[in-house]
């Protein structure tokens, strides 16, 4: 669709009514904010290139304005030469990509959200204990990866459905312990939870929730607009858990139509033409720009009122680590 397509051409310049419902809170969250300004703090400190192990966070935009800015993306540590500073993303490492890192006498700075931390935390304090750990999370997903690798192999059993649990051969029933991922769907993660204690009764879980604050705090701004709205576009990349969540949550609340949007560009007009009302979120890792860019899309093609659902105040921030803290 181009622009010309737009409902208001069709041979008069009065543009349909639509009411969008923008969610607050939606897009970055405190995790993602400092991971960027972890690689663009490296950069001003070392100068390019600044190599960065994995995206960042999962957002081609941001992505490809680092780059621009002298970051260089790799998949693998073994891809960064020695001499190079190197930064791991968001969404954590398994313990033997510092260990390599360290081996190699490389300078590199951890990215990993505090609050992924916290459940590689949790997982230590549990196989300490001598607990056999049950991750509910995305098989491939970094994070998961990442949370996994805090341990030798077969300490950490994953489980991505309710299904998933009748299948589960723990070493010792009596003896378990569940983490979760941070970006997963707090409905969905509580059947998962209620499956796994029916069959374990004596599993531990987490003292506070492992999904984080951002996660739950987005998936309930789409919650309370769903009532309201005829379609849903979240900004934000495939790859992004929390995104995909974020649509999943909104076809779950019974919003007819819940899509992922990477930008305006992706917007599907002829599949929203009619509509009278349309919420809009943004998953963690989605810049406000790309935000600003899907308005401005609608406002050439509708006379928009603009209804903010405002679910909590978010307020958290987390520091960079001291070495970049420290200027050269
Ligand atoms: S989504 Fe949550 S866990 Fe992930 S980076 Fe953001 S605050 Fe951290």
């Amino acid at each position: 669709m181009t622009l010309t397509d737009a409902p208001a051409a069709a041979g008069t310049d009065e543009k349909p009514p639509l009411t969008l419902y923008l969610a607050d809170p939606r897009g970055f969250c405190a995790g993602v904010e400092r991971a960027i300004q972890i690689v663009e703090l490296a950069l001003e400190k070392w100068g390019a290139p600044v190599y960065v192990r994995h995206e960042i966070v999962h957002n081609r935009h941001v992505v490809e304005d680092l780059r621009t800015k002298g970051a260089v993306f790799v998949e693998e540590l073994s891809e960064v030469p020695d001499d190079k500073p190197v930064i791991f993303s968001a969404h954590g490492v398994p313990k033997a990509v510092p260990a390599e890192a360290a081996r190699r006498e490389m300078i590199y700075v951890d990215a990993t959200c505090p609050l992924v931390s916290k459940v590689h935390i949790e997982a230590e304090r549990h196989a300490a204990r001598g607990r056999q750990i049950v991750m509910i999370g995305h098989s491939g997903h970094p994070e998961t990866i990442g949370t996994m690798g805090q341990l030798p192999e077969g300490d950490v059993l994953l489980v991505e459905t309710a299904a998933d649990v009748a299948a589960l051969t723990p070493r010792d029933p009596e003896s378990l312990a569940y983490i979760t991922q941070t970006t997963l769907s707090v409905d969905d993660t509580a059947d998962v939870v209620a499956a796994l204690t029916a069959r374990f009764p004596a599993i531990v879980g987490p003292l506070k929730e492992d999904i984080c604050y951002a996660t739950t705090n987005r998936q309930e701004a789409v919650k309370a607009m769903a009532p309201e709205i005829d379609a849903l576009l979240v900004v934000g990349a495939p790859n992004s858990s929390n995104s995909q969540r974020l649509v999943e949550v909104g076809r779950a609340a019974g919003c007819p139509y819940a899509m992922l949007v990477q930008s305006a560009a992706d917007i599907d007009w002829r599949a929203i033409e009619g509509v009278r009302s349309v919420g809009i979120t943004a998953g963690a890792s989605a810049p406000e720009v790309l935000v600003e860019d899907v308005l401005s899309a609608f406002a050439a093609r509708y006379d928009v009122a603009i209804e903010k659902v405002q679910t909590a105040e978010e307020n958290v921030v987390f520091k960079v680590p001291r070495a970049l803290r420290e200027r050269v």
